[in-house]
């Protein structure tokens, strides 16, 4: 399974409350979508982006489709509506004033697979949550808390959205098949149609007692705290896998997974190469010239103590064995490297300048000659 077909809480992915309002949910994705807009943003997950910013924003933005969301999650809305019925009131280039060119081909796939009842959707929506990692903490891995709100089975119905001591009854249009049957004979042809029914929009059920819980849909959004196992080491692009931790599958099967993205924010100090970690370390002029020993901070706040040999140049890296990241899932760990960067003195003293011209009348061959015709 692939990231895209993994789907993120609408209302995460706007960056918005349960509650908000209409205004509040447009008025966030105008923001974002500005932001991803595939005609301005030309970073390769932009488009990926602002198909889920359009997604988000075409389901919350509509009553109907925000309360299928809000009963159900991913799995009810995509039962109800295909792609192309999400996306068919719903004009893009108005909503940016023909700011932008044609998107139609960006929505093409905008739902991905349509499950149908009783065909194929044997497990729940993949959920994805993105989180974000110090570089200390993809050092260190260990338990990161993550706060979700997912769709889940009503626990006081079971799921069948009816009222305790109550069942639900079977469609009598479909006779709880969920879909209808449109037979026509042609001459000698029988041709038969299905479409899903819309007494009980595909369900087979009709509730007649609705469960006060979860006001009959059989699912309730339920807020979670969930403790992610993050392996020492881990890097951006890698998933981290809690299987039976996604959404609710609508028609009884198990759970999805939830795919959890780990993001490495920047560090003041340390740029990450892999496993290998980068610091500039500014040296003096006659301490690169000399040669010193040095301390420079680890990743996990030690003190590290760097030799810089004599005669050091900018520039050069030196090596720190085992002082990088954390190979994940295996034992040992990338290096350090500290770059020298050799400060040439700008303020000078009277007694500094005396000293540099001493030393400048001492060595006037060391000047690098790159070609002698350049010479005066
Ligand atoms: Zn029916
Ligand atoms: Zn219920």
């Amino acid at each position: 399974m692939t990231v895209a077909e993994s789907k993120r809480d609408y209302y995460e992915v706007l960056g918005v409350d349960r509650t908000a309002t209409r205004d509040q949910i447009k008025h966030a994705y105008r923001q974002l979508a500005l932001q991803f807009h595939p005609d301005k943003n030309k970073d390769p997950g932009a488009a990926a982006k602002f198909r889920e910013l359009a997604e988000a924003y075409a389901v919350l933005s509509d009553d109907t489709k925000r309360k299928e969301y809000d009963t159900t999650g991913h799995a009810g809305v995509s039962e109800r509506w295909s792609s192309e019925d999400l996306m068919r009131d719903f004009q893009f280039g108005d909503f940016f004033g023909g700011r932008f060119g044609d998107l139609s081909g960006l929505f093409g796939d905008l739902l991905g697979r349509r499950m149908r009842p009783g065909t194929g959707a044997t497990r729940g929506v993949d959920l994805r949550y993105d989180v974000e990692l110090t570089l200390e903490e993809a050092a260190r891995g260990g338990e990161k808390e993550i706060y979700l709100t997912r769709s889940e089975r009503c626990a006081d119905c079971g799921g069948s959205g009816a009222k305790a001591g109550t069942k639900p009854q079977a469609c009598p249009d479909c006779r709880g098949t969920g879909q209808k049957q449109d037979v026509k004979t042609k001459k000698d042809m029988r041709l038969v149609t299905l479409t899903s029914c819309s007494r009980c929009q595909g369900r087979g059920q009709i509730v007649q007692s609705p469960c006060p819980l979860c006001q009959g849909g059989g699912y309730r959004f339920l807020p979670h705290t969930l403790k992610v196992k993050v392996p020492p080491g881990v890097d951006d692009g890698m998933m981290i896998r809690l299987p039976g931790q996604g959404e609710a599958n609508a028609n009884g099967g198990p759970p999805g997974d939830l795919l959890i993205r780990p993001h490495i924010r920047r560090h003041p100090i340390f740029e990450r190469h892999g496993d290998d970690l980068y610091m500039i370390q500014s040296v003096t002029f006659p301490n690169a010239a000399l040669g010193r020993t040095l301390r420079v901070p680890g990743l996990n706040g030690e003190t590290l103590h760097v030799m810089i040999p004599a005669g050091t140049q900018s520039g050069t890296a030196l090596r720190l064995n085992g002082k990088g990241m954390p190979k994940v899932g295996e034992k040992g760990k990338g290096d350090l490297f500290v770059v020298v960067e050799v400060r040439t003195p700008t303020e000078l003293s009277d007694r500094e300048r005396a000293l540099l011209l001493e030393l400048a009348k001492l060595q006037p061959s060391h000047e690098v000659k790159t070609s002698d015709s350049q010479l005066p």
